[in-house]
């Protein structure tokens, strides 16, 4: 790690930058820095901070090599554990190494404007003793990029003299790229160089200050009129603010008045007017930012873990001797009690053993709720990564786990790179949350580099979940990875029973509020009777309610009324998307395409459907149905800010809300007693996105809302509304049972295979002009068939196909896709591909390659 080799080495260093290559730099005075230090280093016309990843022993035939223009770490920043995980991540999802190291690190590291500069008080260089003028001119040969004069030397050139008056002149530190700007003679870092090697001026990197307290104007009901007819008397004719004063309280009671001005469609004055009548009040609020950093640590009660706890965790840790330890799955229902089993195993680890663990989580369960409960256990050792911290903070924690201050770090995806040395455990929890997988290059899965980075590194890799993926989950059928199950809660509660509500009988007997005649879209019943009445008993009972609402997908399928059949692809058995402008339906993996049907093919009904449920319907039947509840609503409209959705969640806690209603993210992580049932409110909306994974999707979020109930003494029960009571998905669903739900998606997934049966990359080209996007996209399909006939016959390219989301940010998507039944195969396609297409422009054409997706968008 420390080789040191003579001066006018080379060093090959990875940059930040979309090119599939890294590049030859020769080393300073000092010699070549090690592997891992962070070099400053000229590109084009510009300066880049980049990585040293290695000491070449000549450079590239026939150009010429470029000398650094700083050496930015004393020691190196990145780990060769690191850097093996980068190089890892380079090699198999096709990304630059500068990108995959970027990934890996602090922003603070990479961003070159933090290098700041200040003058020495009192230097010790005999050179420089006349501080008041320093003589200009170093050398008549001037002093070019990089070779600068000797350090001690004593002569100060023009260039240097032009530096140290530009910070004189400052009166305080200054900016590299600031002074550089301000100077306007090119590139300043030789002359930085020598002037720190001299003594004269002092080099640090500054992590930004924290952005300063940011607040916000807040309405908020502080006078609940319950009664309808109180109601009446009091707004009279004051029919705005009557209307405001209901958005209000369907919004939970307070909103940012910025929200109600612009999505409530509100006017000033008729807020004022409900300040005046004393019904809200407006006030300024902090914007949350950290609301970890006042959580009590230490001290908390340590449960006895149950026999079931106990026997997984001595599995566990017998598994910690082993070399490496295998990878295990715990497989826990929702409330077995997963996080006392990482808890009691961190104690081993990290107390016992005295090494360090990292534990993810999805970043929307990276709530208080969840991180006190390893704050309590493990106090200062731990280190909570979150997206709330600034970089500075986040710059702050990186060193304390690098140093062994902390030994512990919480976070999401991107804490899988904590630069914790001795490393004996990483958990992931709910291994099968699609969040783990980064969304832009490198893409990245979480879990997938938490196993590989547990292996090498001879720590215990903890995949837990109540719903593990599939991938997962054969893995540990075949043996790859150990399996333990905790198959009961741990409080002795037993799981609550699922209802099913059958929306096409509720239809046909008009019992659906929110149902009724007219035009198309408002047939969708919202709530069935079945569900109307629960609601209404818990209200009665002051009990709370979830209602969920699958947002609605980014396409509409039809859907018959009458027999709740769907129409899929013939080829790809995944759902057709309708496309109203050409009254056709089309298949968004391989183009298949028909007309818009007018009758099931199953039944012969007419009676079709050809969009889902909207959010706002489903809104105003809720609260038209329930007058007099107090509904919160967890979505972006009504709150700003990163943690609107902990607010929320502290307000139910609070039983300031009767029924929240809310799209997926109300699924994950609650734990609250009073919640004794959730709705949800049409189940088939997940099941027919169309991706192949819209099954296992729906059957995870199912089963997590259920999870959220039922926790209590007072028990609670789901109830699940869906024109399809006989999908496979509803009935594991109701009968608790993954595994059946498992086996069924797995043999589905047998032909057309998809994984984990096979291995898949997605290949998305898009452009602002749609034609071009399709254009390349047909050529790009097209090679890659040529190339596979050649090289690689087993490999299946389907598509193009315009992507299910088609246009975003102003870009139209086209997209293919390729299997093979190995690793080695997709990623011999992928490395082909990309070399052909990747590194070169193809116009405003791009091109981008997400092996292992998640979601086919
Ligand atoms: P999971 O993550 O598996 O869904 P949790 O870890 O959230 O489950 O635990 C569910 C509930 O059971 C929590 O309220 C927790 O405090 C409680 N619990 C866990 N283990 C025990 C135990 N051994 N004794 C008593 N209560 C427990
Ligand atoms: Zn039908
Ligand atoms: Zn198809």
């Amino acid at each position: 790690m420390t080789e040191r080799l003579s001066p006018g080495d080379l060093i090959e260093v990875a940059l930040p930058l979309p090119l599939d290559q890294t590049f030859t730099y020769r080393a300073g005075p000092d010699g070549a820095p090690a592997v891992g230090t962070r070099v400053l280093v000229p590109f084009g016309r510009d300066e880049k901070v980049g990585w040293v990843v290695g000491h070449p022993d000549q450079g590239p035939r026939g150009r010429k090599v470029r000398p650094l223009l700083s050496v930015l770490d004393r020691e190196p920043t990145v780990s060769a554990e690191i850097l093996e995980l980068a190089r890892w991540m380079a090699a198999y999802y096709v990304a630059p190494l500068g990108i995959t190291l970027r990934a890996a690190s602090p922003a603070v590291l990479t961003d070159s404007s933090r290098h700041v500069l200040s003058l020495v008080e009192n230097p010790v260089d005999p050179g420089s003793a006349d501080r008041g003028e320093l003589p200009s001119g170093g050398g008549p040969g001037g002093v070019g990029a990089g070779e600068m004069a000797a350090g001690g030397a004593g002569g100060t050139t023009r260039r240097e003299a032009a530096v140290l008056e530009g910070l004189r002149a400052a009166a305080g530190p200054r900016s590299v790229r600031g002074l550089r700007k301000a100077l306007d003679m090119g590139s300043i870092w030789p002359e930085v160089r020598a002037l720190v090697a001299r003594g004269l001026i002092e080099h640090e990197v500054v992590p930004p200050a924290p952005p300063p307290v940011k607040t916000r104007r807040v309405v908020e009901v502080v006078d609940w009129v319950e009664d309808l007819q109180e109601l009446e008397a009091r707004f009279g004719r004051a029919r705005r603010q009557r209307e405001a004063y209901d958005w209000l309280a369907a919004a939970g009671g307070r909103a940012d008045l910025k929200a109600v001005l612009e999505t409530g469609g509100f006017s000033r004055a008729v807020i004022a007017g409900l300040e005046e009548r004393g019904l809200v009040t407006l006030r300024d609020e902090e914007v949350m930012r950290d609301p970890f950093r006042d959580q009590p640590t230490g001290e908390a009660p340590r449960f006895t873990p149950t026999p079931d706890q106990a026997r997984v965790l001595e599995g566990l840790v017998s598994l910690l001797d082993e070399d490496p330890p295998p990878p295990a799955l715990v497989h826990g229902i929702t409330g077995s009690g997963k996080t006392l089993v990482y808890i009691e195993l961190l104690r081993e680890v990290v107390l016992g053993r005295g090494r360090s663990a990292i534990v993810l989580v999805p970043e929307i369960s990276l709530t208080p709720q969840t991180t006190r409960r390893f704050r309590e256990q493990f106090g200062d050792l731990v280190a909570v990564l979150h997206s709330g911290l600034s970089d500075g903070e986040r710059y702050d924690a990186w060193r304390q786990l690098r140093s062994g201050e902390k030994r512990i770090a919480v976070g999401a995806r991107s804490a899988i790179f904590a630069p914790l040395p001795d490393l004996g455990a990483v958990i992931v929890d709910e291994e099968h949350e699609g969040t783990y997988k980064q969304s832009e290059a490198p893409r990245y899965h979480g879990r997938d580099l938490a196993v590989l980075r547990a292996v090498r590194a001879g720590a215990l890799c903890v995949l837990g979940s109540a719903t593990p993926s599939l991938e997962t989950w054969s893995n540990a059928r075949s043996g790859k990875y150990r399996h333990f199950s905790l198959p009961e809660r741990a409080t002795g509660q037993p799981l609550p029973p699922v209802r099913v509500v059958d929306l096409r009988e509720a239809r046909k007997t008009g019992s659906a509020a929110g149902g009724g005649p007219g035009g198309q879209g408002s047939r969708g019943s919202v709530l069935a009777q079945p569900l109307v009445e629960a609601v209404a008993d818990r209200l009665t009972r002051g009990e709370q309610a979830i209602l969920l609402l699958n947002r609605r997908g980014y396409s509409a399928f039809v859907q018959c009324q009458e027999c709740g059949d769907v129409r899929v692809c013939p080829h790809c058995s995944i759902s057709l998307t309708y496309h109203r402008v050409t009254s056709r339906v089309l298949c968004h993996h391989c183009r298949y395409e028909e007309p818009a049907p007018r009758r099931c093919e199953r039944c012969g009904s007419t009676d079709l459907s050809f969009r889902g449920l909207g959010t706002e319907q489903v809104e105003r039947v809720v609260s038209e149905t329930f007058p007099s509840a107090r509904v919160a609503r967890m979505d972006v409209d009504t709150t700003s800010g990163k943690w609107a959705h902990h607010e929320i969640l502290g307000r139910v806690e609070r039983k300031e809300v009767d029924i929240l209603l809310g799209t997926q993210m109300i699924a994950k992580g609650l734990d609250f007693h009073s919640v004794t049932l959730v709705g949800v409110i049409n189940a088939d909306v997940g099941i027919h996105l169309p991706d192949f994974r819209a099954s296992e999707r729906a059957y995870q979020l199912l089963s997590q809302v259920a999870g959220r109930t039922g926790r209590g003494a007072l028990g609670g029960e789901v109830i699940v509304q869906t024109s399809l009571p006989d999908h496979f998905v509803i009935r594991h669903a109701v009968d608790h049972d993954y595994e059946g739900f498992a086996r069924r998606e797995l043999s589905e997934r047998e032909d057309p295979p998809y994984p984990p049966h096979v291995r898949l990359a997605n290949v998305i080209l898009s452009s602002p002009e749609e034609e071009r996007a399709a254009k390349a996209a047909e050529a790009g399909a097209r090679w890659l068939r040529n190339w596979a006939t050649r090289h690689r016959p087993d490999l299946d390219v389907v598509g193009p196909a315009p992507s299910p989301i088609e246009r975003l940010h102003g870009r139209w998507r086209w997209h293919f896709l390729f299997r093979g039944a190995t690793p080695g195969t997709v990623g011999a396609a992928a490395r082909a591909l990309m070399d052909q297409y990747g590194g070169q422009s193809l116009g405003d054409v791009r091109v981008s390659l997400d092996r292992d997706p998640v979601a086919l968008l």
